[in-house]
């Protein structure tokens, strides 16, 4: 057993709100870097934290972070998602400088981080990745031949992409070589690294990923699967467990198949494999995650069960390993993910102060967010502002349970993109769980049109009721006059 008191939170918004509730209820204090820009919205909400303020690029800075640690009498780390979760280095820093990284070993990460190598690790372990091949040593006719006998149209991938970035389809041999050219440079550009390798495009598929836990000793399991094939920019809005098209042997196969990757690497603690599944239900596999995914919660309340809670007790060393067979799914949820952006403008994000906020509530509803009213949203991080959790005992009771959800968050002052997640959900394809990737695209007029025009009279009353305490001109959908209230109604009704 460890002692550990003090944890550094090396994140920001709602996932360092997340971590911060599991560690004050371990009596742990969470101690967190804020910058100045955020310092006056945290207060509220990390009232019962240990806040530092710290400069804005504070979240990538890897010495800062842990020097902040030291400073502070920290024990741990937690990274959170994003940022510096993955990134080997970090983890080995805090290693060497006494801090236990509450996340995997650092070499497990190096090896799963770089896809190519995660790639050929899921081959050893018997798990076939996507159809696809590496580039090093090929000359360009080798290249051209070599996407040929996968079949087109391919996918070029950066070897170090994440969050949906660095990725290029390819329809036909034309225009392969250009697309690496371009995809090598994007790469260096925002990777640090020009690798990138070739991958068959896996036509209409589903991305469906498994939750793995690796206790001490090696004892790994899996934690059903979560299906995040509702995607904008090849990044996921809607998740949900369990699959609509995944039953009990295909859970157990690729469940199995999750596990044996972990365990090749040495893995502990939480974890994420993906898979991308084709029309047929055949699974390959497309990366690891090696760290807390942002759609955590919907395993969390189909097993009941509490995988941050999980990864302090692992880091204390007092996690109590579960056995595969006493984890068992009950009912059905769903995460929303609300996100400050527009998307009848390609899904730009739209920052901007929150003028009126509230969160919906109710059985089977849980809201995990870091804003509230007054809140700004800036820029420079990612515009997601909350996600929505909820809990049914079947898919239709979820969605039931989604649709209540969604109509009562109120959130005003910033374009989101609540309104349009409330179209799919409406949509007779989604709710027949007839999903792949190109959901959004493929349903685009109908989801956008009925976004235009959903502005409802009831809110824009509620808004021009309320005076911006600012007195400036919101960004977003609705602006304030000059004295800083909304205009009337009638003349924002189409
Ligand atoms: P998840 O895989 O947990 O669903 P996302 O792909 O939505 O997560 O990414 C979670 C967060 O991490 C987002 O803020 C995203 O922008 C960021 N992120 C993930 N990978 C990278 C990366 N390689 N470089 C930069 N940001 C990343
Ligand atoms: P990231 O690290 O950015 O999360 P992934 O490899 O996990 O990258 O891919 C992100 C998304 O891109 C997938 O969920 C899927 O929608 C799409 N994608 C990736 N690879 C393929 C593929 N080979 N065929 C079809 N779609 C793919
Ligand atoms: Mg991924």
């Amino acid at each position: 057993m460890v002692t550990i008191d003090r944890v550094l939170i090396a994140n920001r918004g709602e996932i360092a709100r997340r971590i911060a509730t599991a560690l004050i209820e371990k009596e742990i204090i969470p101690v967190l870097p804020v910058t100045e820009k955020e310092w006056q919205q945290a207060v509220p909400v990390f009232k019962d934290c240990r806040m530092v303020k710290a400069p804005d690029s504070i979240y990538l800075d890897s010495e800062a972070l842990v020097a902040l640690a030291q400073a502070e009498n920290c024990q741990a780390v937690h990274p959170g998602y994003g940022f510096l979760a993955e990134n080997a280095e970090f983890a080995g820093a805090c290693e060497t400088n006494g801090l236990i990284f509450i996340g995997p070993p650092a070499r497990a990460m190096d090896l799963m981080g770089h896809k190519e190598r995660a790639r050929e690790i899921a081959k050893k372990a018997d798990v076939s990745p996507v159809p696809g091949f590496s580039i090093d040593g090929l000359n360009e006719l080798e290249i051209k031949e070599r996407a040929e006998s996968i079949g087109f149209p391919v996918l070029v991938k950066a070897s170090l992409g994440g969050g949906g970035k660095g990725m290029r389809r390819v329809e036909s041999p034309e225009g392969l070589l250009d697309a690496i050219r371009m995809s090598k440079s994007e790469s260096s550009a925002y990777f640090g690294s020009d690798e990138v390798f070739v991958e068959k495009y896996i036509l209409k598929p589903r991305h469906i990923e498994i939750q793995i836990f690796s206790f001490p000793g090696g004892r790994t399991v899996y934690v059903g699967e979560r299906e995040c094939t509702i995607q904008r920019r090849h990044q996921k809005i809607i998740e949900e467990s369990p699959s609509p098209v995944v039953d009990e042997k295909l859970r157990r196969k690729m469940g199995e198949a999750a596990v044996r990757i972990a365990d090749i690497v040495g893995y502990v603690g939480a974890g994420t494999v993906e898979f991308i599944v084709d029309e047929e239900l055949n699974f390959y596999f497309l990366e690891m995650n090696t760290r807390i995914q942002v759609e955590h919660p919907v395993t969390e309340e189909v097993f009941g069960v509490d995988l941050v809670a999980w990864q302090i007790e692992e880091a204390l060393g007092i996690v109590e390993a579960i056995p595969q067979q006493k984890l068992k799914g009950a009912g059905h949820a769903m995460e929303f993910r609300i996100y400050a952006e527009d998307p009848a403008q390609g899904f730009m994000p739209s920052p901007g102060k929150i003028l009126r906020y509230v969160e919906p509530a109710g059985p089977g509803i849980r809201v995990e967010s870091a804003v509230a009213e007054g809140s700004e949203i800036f820029a420079d991080f990612d515009p997601m502002i909350a996600k929505v959790v909820v809990k049914g005992h079947s898919r239709e009771h979820a969605m039931e349970r989604a649709r209540f959800a969604l109509e009562n968050f109120v959130i005003l002052g910033i374009t989101t993109n609540r309104e349009f997640l409330m179209q799919i959900l409406s949509h007779p394809a989604f709710q027949a769980g007839e999903l792949d990737t190109g959901f959004i695209d493929r349903y685009r007029d109908e989801l956008k049109n009925a976004v235009d025009a959903s502005i409802e009279p009831e809110i824009l009353l509620l808004a021009a009721s309320l005076r911006n305490p600012t007195g400036k001109v919101a960004q977003g959908s609705v602006s304030v006059d000059e004295n800083g209230y909304y205009p009337p109604v009638t003349t924002r009704i189409p």
